[in-house]
């Protein structure tokens, strides 16, 4: 048959429709097609925009990526395929053998690993610091440091970080402050107004917030960083696939919500806590015996957040009993789910540490981080109360 067009293998148009789609529409497509060479080149030159390859980019991610932008209040940011894709863009996309970089000694565990593995690999040494310490960090800088990687809360102990202190000491020394707001969020905390270069989040957590998508997202202040990160992430494919940052929208759509109710029930709960025989410590940065309160109220005001810490009284099979009693809780390593999740970092996050690390941090066995999510105070408080009767009574 000559010229049978309906033989060839391509979808079929969408049928017009005079009314739009009230929901961003899902395009998994990898490639995208152009009428000519020339129109290619417009596209590759900048001259139109377009996309060509999902890899480097595509309406999903982009749409994504604006949303984050007037969260952190910044312009051109990057939205990776994990927050530790974010993280690696950064460190691996900005760095070069024979630099330096400082981390918080409490930075998330894949973080730290990356400081303590495979940067010095790559001829890139590091030193960690408690970003509390003004003095410590002062110390850490040496001749060839690039860089300063700080989270503002500090998980699980939800310590403070000098955000201030270390901003003007990092414009000083001409260093990159970079900033991981993934637990404090942009509704929390925003980095770029207290001085911090660059902003990276994992949007896995609470902002897309229904723990059915892996995503990051980075940004810096300036725009040729940006661009290097941008390459480096294509290059490296840290990118994310359209689908999930389909989901991430969705999320991000109630994220507002979803922190204010979160943060007014961890408040209740940190209270109630606080108020048990079989609690030993309950540490919340909106509560006046955290021992950051201050700096808490500064940095973050009316926004201390969804997490709450807590030591139970006892050893581990007292947290064993807790975690079976605690029904209806996850008892599952993540944060900023629509549910509570329980975290318990002794056998978790923190267990490669030894015993006498995790003491000096005042993580022990009885030690719980608790991501507090959405259901009815009165009923959580319950369910707390009663589990940690039955776990220490
Ligand atoms: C979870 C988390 C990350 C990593 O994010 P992923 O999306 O799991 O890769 C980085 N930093 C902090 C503070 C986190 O909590």
């Amino acid at each position: 048959m000559k010229n049978d067009r309906g033989s060839l293998i391509r979808p079929d148009p969408l049928p017009d429709s005079a009314s739009a789609p009230v929901v961003t529409p899902l395009s998994p497509s990898v490639v995208y097609s152009s009428d000519t060479p020339d129109a290619l080149d417009a596209q590759y030159e900048g001259r139109v925009q377009g996309y060509t390859y999902a890899r480097e980019g595509h309406p999903n991610a982009d749409v994504v990526a604006r949303r984050m932008d007037r969260l952190e209040g910044v312009e051109g940011g990057i939205v990776t395929g994990s927050g530790m894709a974010a993280v690696s863009a950064v460190l691996l996309g900005l760095l070069k053998t024979g630099d330096h970089v400082i981390g918080g000694n409490q930075l998330y565990g894949r973080s730290l690993r990356l400081m303590a593995e495979d940067l010095p690999r790559m001829g890139i040494t590091t030193t960690l610091a408690d970003p509390g310490d003004m003095a410590a960090v002062a110390a850490a800088i040496r001749p060839e440091t690039r860089m300063i990687l700080m989270e503002v809360v500090s998980n699980p102990t939800l310590r403070l970080a000098d955000i201030a202190g270390i901003a003007a000491l990092s414009r000083d020394k001409d260093l990159l402050f970079v900033v991981d707001n993934t637990f404090t969020t942009p509704r929390g905390f925003r980095p770029m107004e207290w001085g911090a270069d660059i902003v990276i989040q994992s949007l896995t957590k609470l902002l897309a917030g229904h723990s059915d998508v892996t995503l990051g997202y980075v940004a810096a202040r300036d725009p040729a960083l940006n661009d290097r990160m941008r390459v480096f992430a294509v290059t490296t494919g840290l990118t994310p696939s359209p689908f999930d940052c389909w989901l991430a929208e969705r999320g991000m759509l109630t994220f507002e919500l979803r922190y204010d109710r979160a943060q007014a029930t961890a408040a209740v709960l940190a209270d109630h806590l606080a108020g048990l025989p079989g609690v030993n410590q309950v540490l919340y940065p909106g509560r006046d015996d955290h021992p950051d309160h201050a700096l808490a109220s500064t940095l973050l005001g009316p926004n201390p957040g969804n997490m709450v810490s807590f030591v139970l009284n006892g050893d581990r099979a007292q947290a064993n009993a807790f975690t079976r009693a605690a029904r209806g809780l996850s008892f599952a390593p993540t944060l900023g789910d629509v549910g509570t999740t329980l975290s318990h970092p002794a056998s978790s996050s923190h267990r490669a540490l030894s015993a006498q690390a995790r003491a000096d941090l005042g993580i022990t066995e009885g030690f719980f981080r608790v991501s507090v999510g959405l259901e009815d105070p009165q009923t959580l408080t319950e369910v707390f109360g009663a589990a940690v009767a039955e776990a220490t009574g």
